[in-house]
């Protein structure tokens, strides 16, 4: 009978190499795949955008004033001489190289050239304090710095605090170039003018660090995270599809968020990955000078916090303008107000997705964009929905727990610390040794958020700002979103406040639109009823202007040392 002992020969082999029975137990034997080793390094991105969407523009608001076009096919070149220049210079695999600049193609493009050798790109924020940047170079001990015009004055205040640069380049031409006594300063394109790009990329294993990036530390000192091209690469393609960035090869997408932001949000590489065009805004990112570069350059989709947003927003309502080819807005890095969502969704016709992340995160965990079983939404439900911080894209999981690790409920009401995990979430940080991990190999964000059964997470707050009121927890964003809700309010900040019966009451702080006054009874009438009765703020107190960290998220560190030697009204 042929065909059962044709069976039978099928069968054998399979049992014998997959499976084997020893002391009672099943184990097995791995199989390798046939696939190709092709590892996942940040050069073939760029080398993917040059051969197939070569044409295809970069535009920049240039440090020195006007816009500058440029295409992939060029930055993969110019990339190229950056990485030939790093070799000549003496650079090596894992060396540091510090950027200080804003989004341009030069800075593009230098990220590219320096991870092509095997090093990697540090990114410095030039919002923090001189004394957190001599910190942190330091730390990773970086050997050349790569700056903006913008930021020479400030180096030359600090240089003779950094003994590791051995070179300072300046993004710029040497009819910009200044006068500096910089260490062995030069134009970039000097530097990289005598090399011909007739280089090969290095070639190392994928998990090979190259990115490094400080979180802004509100307390301690800055802490780096470490990115690998594996994570850098899966990251960026697991975020550019439909139902998160969007990022077509018809795309125009502005990076409002800086480079030196966390990592992009991605965006440096899953533009060149789909072919998208970038409009890199330069050092203007208020409302005006945006606005031109949206239109005159057709963006589709943008990403920024909600700061910026807000600067955006205040300029089309008074110059009664509108976005012509805008359809979607990237609203992340703090909470994105109720009231911002609806006005660009309602007003401006513009799907505002609402992202969370951290710089430990590559960085985006998760993204508002609507699931199958939600279509049907409308009207206020929508909103409800978008102004929540979203799920969790493929490469992200995520649980809540209690303080003892017990996980919770995803009810949408249980609040609870927020853990994730992920092949872009960091596992430790740079030149630390602490274990950061819990038993499962999750990551604690220091957020606190709840889960709702459709797997849609909002944040409460972050664990250090959450307000404690007699044993129970209120959420400061969400009464700081209800807040900017009332016409006259144009940012508003809550911080708990010691009281002797509740050990902490919410205070609410709000800066005014119009004037140095505002009607405090009213901003309250207009909250109560939209929340618990004793969520209510117990008094409002009016500043001129609410403290920003470097990554523009309200400080709230200095809030509370603000109102240190303030008490709340008797009753
Ligand atoms: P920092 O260096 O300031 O900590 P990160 O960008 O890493 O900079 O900050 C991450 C934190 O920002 C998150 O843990 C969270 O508290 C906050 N955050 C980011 N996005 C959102 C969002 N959409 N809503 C609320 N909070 C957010």
């Amino acid at each position: 009978m042929p065909a059962q002992t044709g069976i039978a020969n099928r069968r054998e082999p399979f049992h014998c190499q997959a499976s084997r029975t020893t002391g009672g137990k099943q184990t097995g034997e791995t199989m390798l795949g046939l696939m190709q080793d092709w590892p996942l390094l940040i050069h073939r991105v760029i080398d993917y955008a040059a051969r197939q969407h070569g044409a295809r523009e970069v535009v920049s608001r240039s440090v020195e004033g006007p816009i500058h076009r440029t295409t992939y096919s060029e930055i993969h070149i110019r990339a190229k001489k950056v990485s030939q220049r790093l070799t000549q210079d003496g650079i090596v695999l894992g060396d540091r190289i510090a950027t200080l600049a804003w989004n341009t193609w030069r800075h593009l493009e230098s990220w590219y050239g320096i991870t092509g050798v095997g090093a990697i790109y540090h990114t410095v924020n030039p919002r923090l304090f001189p004394d957190q940047i001599v910190w942190i170079v330091n730390n990773a001990q970086d050997r050349i710095l790569l700056t903006d015009l913008s930021f020479v004055p400030l180096l030359e205040k600090i240089a003779d605090q950094l003994p590791t640069i051995e070179r300072y380049v300046v993004l710029t031409d040497a009819a910009h170039m200044p006068q500096t006594n910089l260490k062995n300063a030069m134009a970039y394109e000097d530097w990289i003018g005598a090399c011909d790009g007739d280089f090969d990329w290095a070639q190392f294993d994928e998990k090979t660090a190259a990115g490094l990036c400080y979180t802004s530390g509100t307390t301690g000192n800055p802490k780096g995270v470490l990115y690998s091209h594996r994570s850098n690469v899966l990251h960026s393609m697991s975020l550019a599809h439909a139902d998160a960035l969007a990022i077509r090869a018809s795309s125009v997408v502005l990076p409002v968020v800086p480079l030196f932001h966390a990592n992009s949000w991605s965006l440096a590489f899953s533009c060149p990955m789909m072919g998208a065009k970038m409009v890199m805004p330069g050092p203007r990112l208020d409302g005006a000078s945006l606005y031109e570069l949206m239109e005159q350059e057709g963006v589709t989709m943008a990403a920024g916090v909600p700061t910026v947003w807000a600067m955006l927003l205040a300029f089309l309502q008074k110059e009664g303008k509108r976005l012509s080819t805008t359809k979607q807005m990237l609203v992340g890095g703090s909470a994105c107000p109720r009231a911002m969502v609806e006005v660009f969704e309602r007003d401006y016709g513009l799907t505002v997705v609402h992202a969370w992340g951290m710089t430990e995160m590559s960085p985006i965990g998760s993204l508002g964009s609507v699931k199958a079983s939600l279509s049907g939404l409308e009207g206020e439900a929508l909103i409800d929905l978008k102004v929540k911080q979203g799920y969790a894209p493929f490469g992200v999981d995520m649980k809540i727990t209690d303080d003892s690790g017990k996980e919770l409920p995803w009810d949408g009401k249980t609040f609870g610390r927020l853990k994730v995990s992920g092949f872009a979430v960091t596992k430790g940080y740079f030149r630390h040794d602490e274990n950061i991990l819990d038993d499962a190999g999750f990551f604690d964000t220091g957020d606190v958020a709840t889960i709702d059964p459709n797997g849609y997470m909002q944040i409460t707050d972050r664990s250090k700002d959450v307000i404690k009121s007699g044993g129970e927890w209120i959420s400061s964003i969400e009464l700081e979103n209800l807040a900017v809700g009332h016409p006259d309010v144009a940012e508003a900040a809550v911080i708990g406040v010691a009281h002797q019966k509740w050990s902490e009451r919410p205070l609410l702080v709000v800066v005014p639109k119009e004037g140095p006054t505002i009607d405090k009874a009213g901003v309250l009438a207009f909250m109560e009823g939209k929340i618990a009765r004793w969520w209510m703020p117990d008094d409002v107190q009016v500043i001129a202007e609410i403290p920003h960290t470097a990554t523009g998220k309200i400080n709230k560190l200095k809030l509370r040392e603000d109102f240190r030697e303030y008490r709340l009204p008797e009753g």
